[in-house]
């Protein structure tokens, strides 16, 4: 007999190496189904080799009734079973085959008849010019994205060294970008203060909690809820940003968590995630709509039964009028990077110039997708990666077609596509946003110390709104008593 320390357990096989797990207290491992559950729902804990589920019949199976489908066994249960997220197949085979191409109720694949601008956009393999610009009419746009806390380990790279008031978009607006914001550690008034200066603030979760491929097998809508809408409750309410202006998000460790992150998007009224990884294309992809099938192959294919948990989990439904900003990867010698800090660490100031240059030019001149540039902020503690970045960001602003905006402000660009001489007049790109009083940044925050349950000490919170009674997180998102 198994105890349920033993049943708590499992491995991971990542790269030839093993790594020891253990669920959460009062979970168990199902072998079949990879994830922890309760224990009541666990019945393979004694099961020693992972076994193959079987694929379903789906049509095969010839079922009576119209919209059924069979499972693996020929038992016919309504098609809305299959790849729902629950189990309903006694042998498990309704999930265990649901991904983009397998799943019965998944996308179709592009229809550019039908998925019409500005809510819907798609091309066969996602790399057409939103509105069939010609390329040399299409701004270049750059996306920079930070991820994570802004504190005060970044809050010089971020308020001078990054954006000095020189460095100017042609239309004179200050250059801007986005930034994935997760709790801990986090400094809302700064949050407020970058928010004031035109930036985007978008979501990046509370915890950012690991085992990283929880957010890909463990994460239950609730989680997602949780996670990405208590993160949004938590920057509106303490760095005071408005909730409609706050609309992306992106997943820890870029484990995009398939269907169930997206049905949460959907319903909280997210407008796009940035998460998910294109592999290495020429020419690179353009955002897209999830109406229909993503236009790439998911950078792993997870569930088919060789598991490998070191990949993406893409959703496999339509998920309508929902954007997707796709990781477009560097290319660097042999390799290829979607994180500018996942790259090689051995390059050299002059490398990490040649490879922005390089990536920059497979799109401005083929079908000028956006360029993203995601980043940490410790990449620029290297002084040779930060000037290399700072002679690239001079050089590309001589050209009058380049752009730095936010990812919203390129969604609207692509939702209504403007020709180079008509941008001057494009209302989302213009800087002449004035915030009202209540919504700008206070010149001296309350510095609220705070007893947090979770870690069992004092924790730091700076915001212009008032001092929470304890330290917010998951499921105390405004810090109650
Ligand atoms: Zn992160």
């Amino acid at each position: 007999m198994w105890t349920s320390e033993e049943c708590a357990k499992y491995f991971l096989c990542l790269e030839e190496e093993v790594f020891d797990f253990k669920c959460s207290a009062g979970l168990f491992f199902d072998v079949n189904r990879q994830i922890c559950d309760f224990k009541l729902n666990v019945d393979n804990c004694d099961i020693t080799a992972e076994t193959v589920i079987p694929k379903p019949l789906l049509a095969e199976a010839n079922c009576p009734e119209k919209n059924q489908l069979g499972c693996a066994d020929g038992t016919c249960l309504p098609q809305d079973y299959f790849c729902d997220g629950s189990q309903d197949c006694t042998d498990g085979s309704d999930e265990a085959y649901c991904d983009v191409e397998h799943d019965p109720n998944g996308a179709t694949p592009c229809n550019s008849s039908s998925c019409l601008l500005p809510d819907c956009f798609c091309s066969k393999d996602g790399t057409r010019i939103p509105g069939n610009l010609h390329p040399s009419q299409v701004p270049q746009m750059i996306l920079l994205t930070f991820d994570d806390a802004i504190n005060d380990e970044n809050w010089e790279l971020y308020s001078q060294i990054m954006f000095p008031s020189e460095l100017q978009n042609p239309n004179g607006c200050p250059i801007s970008a986005t930034f994935f914001v997760s709790h801990q550690y986090n400094n809302y008034h700064y949050t407020q203060k970058l928010w004031n200066s035109g930036h985007e603030i978008a979501v990046h979760s509370i915890t950012h909690r690991g085992p990283e491929e929880w957010w890909s097998y463990n994460a239950t809508i609730e989680d997602w809820f949780d996670e990405m809408v208590g993160q949004a409750n938590i920057l509106n309410r303490f760095a005071k940003i408005k909730m409609e202006d706050i609309r992306g998000m992106r997943v820890p460790f870029l484990r995009v968590g398939w269907n169930r992150q997206f049905l949460m998007m959907k319903e909280f009224g997210f407008v796009y995630d940035s998460s998910m990884t294109v592999p290495f294309s020429n020419p690179p992809l353009w955002p897209y709509t999830l109406d229909h099938k993503m236009p790439h192959t998911c950078t792993g294919k997870p569930f088919l039964n060789k598991v490998d948990r070191n990949k993406q989990v893409c959703p496999s439904r339509p998920y309508p009028g929902l954007w997707e900003i796709p990781l477009n990867q560097l290319e660097v010698s042999d390799f290829t990077c979607a994180m500018v800090d996942s790259c090689p660490p051995n390059l050299s100031g002059e490398d990490v110039y040649k490879m922005l240059m390089h990536n920059f030019k497979r799109h401005y001149l083929s079908n000028r997708a956006p360029y993203g540039l995601y980043f940490h902020s410790t990449w620029f503690r290297n002084p040779d990666y930060l000037s290399a970045f700072q002679k690239f960001v001079r050089d590309i602003r001589k050209q009058p077609d380049v752009w730095f905006v936010t990812n919203w402000q390129a969604i609207q660009w692509i939702r209504k596509p403007k020709t180079l001489d008509q941008i001057p007049r494009f209302e989302p790109w213009n800087c002449r946003r004035r915030f009202e009083k209540i919504d700008t940044a206070c010149s001296i925050p309350n510095v609220c110390k705070l007893h947090s349950r979770v870690f069992q000490q004092d924790r730091y919170l700076y915001t212009c709104s008032e001092c929470p009674q304890k330290y917010p997180w998951i499921r105390n998102e405004f810090g109650l008593e």
